[in-house]
């Protein structure tokens, strides 16, 4: 244990899934967190969020009730042919928490944001709760004098400013960033399926099984573009089943970015080589609710993550596609990178900037290869984790091209890696 630490005043710019896993973070290391959040957190509904085990190792070490998040525990990862349904593959995954000591949880995107703020903010639990203060919308950010300017005017100092404020995020380029993005040729919609309409309307029943259920992702009959591919999956203990539909950019009319709070008709999805899909899917699809456009973009990586008392951290930091299931769970590891360093185990809270260099060294590459990973799943599904290394010598194989594998994202020790860090820094 240091002798030097330091409890320091953090601020949370932006209360989604990665701010709030910052704040339980370094609330448990034994600081003190006010999270800004720019609206109140009952405007959107979302779907489904994947959390494997790499991200479920710290919500387990952070001590948050996992089954308040209403987990579905992922058993197979299922292929079927566009057309007609019919079972192409099915992934067991049986013994996955023997191997890897956690599960992989699937949940709600709102279950699981409601379980974190619940741990953040509450008096039970290690550390002191943190504040949450809502309608602060960030506009300017001082990295050296850790000075953070709000919209409604009010101005606040702390030791720490993290910028967990989204895709969109003001804190990036308040450090010096300018993204460097464009269009995705492949776009998404995403809507939701309640298991009560399921049952009563005698739709087919696989849709809630504990199992990602996959359509298309690759070339297909007529032409039929490798964009078209839809990712099914049960969450909210099994409540509700949701869809992500993705198909090529020019089909859709929607252009802005990020999540979008408008809903649209079924037949905006139900276009193009939609018309012709398993019949089965498209009545659930028929009979979904909450249907969100979900344009995505493709970021180069950013230079720097840091800068003076400043960091960013999830999709502020690394946006990516979806197709490696990662975005969550790297937000959560940012967080668990930060509380290790910055907890009294080191010394890194008497000198801030420093303990962010080695945040963005331990982060930065590891995070990078994620999001990088995601570019070459939209143009192969092959490149997904999972399909890459399914058994032990694909493994192997899949490494040795580059391949992103399940043992290089459950595998890793970011405890071991910060101490071998930290030895280096000091050997230096
Ligand atoms: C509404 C919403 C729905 C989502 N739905 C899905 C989904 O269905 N499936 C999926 O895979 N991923 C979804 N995501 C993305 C997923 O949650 C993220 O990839 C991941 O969890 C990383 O989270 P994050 O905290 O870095 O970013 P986000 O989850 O985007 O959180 C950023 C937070 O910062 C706040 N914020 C933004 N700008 C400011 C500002 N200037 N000042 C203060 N606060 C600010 C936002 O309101 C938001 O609460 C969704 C994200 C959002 C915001």
């Amino acid at each position: 244990m240091s002798s030097t630490f330091k409890q320091l005043k953090v601020a949370v710019v932006g209360g989604g899934l990665g701010g709030l896993s910052a704040a339980v973070a370094l609330r448990r290391a034994g600081h003190l967190v006010d999270i800004y959040e720019r609206r109140d957190f009952n405007v959107e509904v979302g779907a489904s969020i994947s959390c494997a085990a790499n991200g479920t190792q710290w919500l387990r070490e952070w001590e948050v009730d996992i089954p308040d998040m209403k987990p579905i525990i992922l058993m197979n990862l299922v292929m079927r042919e566009w057309e007609t349904g019919k079972v192409l593959n099915d992934y067991k995954l049986e013994k996955y928490e023997e191997e890897w000591g956690n599960v992989y949880n699937m949940f709600h995107r709102q279950d699981m944001h409601a379980t974190l703020l619940k741990t953040a903010t509450a008096t039970e639990g290690k550390g002191t709760p943190c504040k949450v203060l809502i309608d602060h919308i960030c506009e300017s950010v001082d990295p050296e004098a850790g000075t953070v300017t709000f919209k409604n005017g009010v101005t606040i100092t702390a030791d720490l400013i993290v910028g967990a404020d989204g895709i969109r995020s003001a804190v990036r380029g308040q450090i010096g960033i300018i993204p460097d993005m464009k269009s995705s040729p492949q776009t998404c919609y995403r809507c939701n399926v309640l298991t009560e309409d399921v049952k009563k309307l005698g739709l087919v029943d696989y849709s809630y099984a504990p199992a990602i259920q996959y359509w298309g992702g690759v070339p297909g009959k007529n032409g039929r573009s490798k964009y078209y591919k839809i990712v099914m999956s049960p969450c909210s203990g099994g409540e509700v089943v949701s869809f992500y539909c993705f198909m090529p950019t020019e089909l859709t009319s929607h252009h802005e970015e990020g999540f979008t709070f408008k809903e649209v008709p079924v037949a905006d999805i139900l276009q193009g080589r939609y018309d012709a899909l398993d019949p089965d899917c498209v009545d659930l699809l028929k009979n979904s609710i909450e249907r969100m456009p979900w344009r995505l973009y493709v970021h180069q990586p950013y230079d720097h993550w840091v800068n003076g008392k400043a960091c960013i951290l999830g999709d502020a930091a690394h946006p990516m596609m979806p197709h490696q299931s990662q975005g969550a769970c790297q937000a959560i590891e940012d967080a668990a990178a930060l509380g290790i360093i910055f907890s009294d185990k080191y010394d890194f809270t008497g000198d801030v900037k420093r303990g962010l260099e080695l945040y963005e060294t331990i982060r930065k590459p590891r995070a990078t290869r994620v999001q990088s990973a995601s570019v070459k799943a939209t143009e192969n599904l092959n490149e997904r984790i999972g399909f890459t290394s399914m058994t032990a010598p694909d493994a192997e194989l899949a490494a040795a091209e580059g391949k992103l594998t399940i043992n290089e994202m459950n595998g890793y020790k970011m405890h071991f890696h910060i101490e071998e860090e930290v030895a280096k820094l000091s050997a230096a």
